[in-house]
């Protein structure tokens, strides 16, 4: 039984070790961005009213993400938990999923920050986006995708710290290394893994 959140700047490494957390506990890994693409694919309703702003490069309105991850979180594949993934994004998407939760006895157990220094999370970047030919990681665009993520996050942070979730680990080191501080500190809190 695992309900947490990962919370990550670009390149910490977050979509590895939401996968490994959420395979260590048997539970899914929700990303909304992944949930937000499949249903602009599928063409559907909730799509085609999200494409608008992701075109754009904007948030997706609170209600409707609030909507579609609630559906996720609430959903019997979601029974022994989750690891959720680009949700909540904003202050009033927190809000939004901590009332909806209390009611229902699915309060989230653990918001987990990587930290990772900016200066290697630049030179990370720099290097993915070498490798991939990718002209919007120019050391530039990283510093302020950087700044945006601190601005977004500052107030997530605020609000699980002040519920006693947050755990503001050390990102850096092996990917092993990082899971097993992320494991550690859940057992810690009495949330042992499978097996
Ligand atoms: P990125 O980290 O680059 O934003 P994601 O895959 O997490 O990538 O999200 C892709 C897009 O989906 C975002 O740019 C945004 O438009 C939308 N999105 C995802 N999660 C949320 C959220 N919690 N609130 C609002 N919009 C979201």
């Amino acid at each position: 039984m695992l309900r947490a959140l990962l919370l990550a700047a670009p390149g910490a490494g977050k979509g590895t070790q939401g996968t490994r957390l959420a395979a260590r506990y048997g539970v899914p890994h929700l990303a909304t961005g992944d949930m937000l693409r499949a249903h602009v694919a599928d063409q559907t309703e909730l799509g085609r009213e999200a494409q608008v702003y992701m075109d754009r490069g904007e948030l997706v309105p609170d209600d409707l993400v609030v909507r579609l991850a609630v559906g996720r979180i609430g959903a019997p594949g979601a029974a022994a938990g989750f690891v959720l993934d680009g949700f909540p994004r904003t202050l009033a998407q927190a809000v939004n999923a901590y009332e909806w939760a209390k009611t229902r006895d699915r309060m989230f157990h653990a918001v987990i920050v990587l930290d990772v220094p900016e200066t290697e999370l630049v030179a990370r970047l720099v290097e993915r986006g070498r490798i991939a030919g990718r002209s919007d990681d120019t050391e530039d665009t990283i510093r302020n995708r950087l700044a945006v993520y601190r601005a977004e996050t500052q107030p997530l942070m605020d609000f699980y710290d002040a519920r006693q979730i947050l755990f503001a680990l050390d990102g850096t080191g092996t990917i092993d290394e990082v899971a097993s501080r992320i494991e550690d500190a859940l057992v810690g809190r009495g949330l042992a893994p499978l097996g």
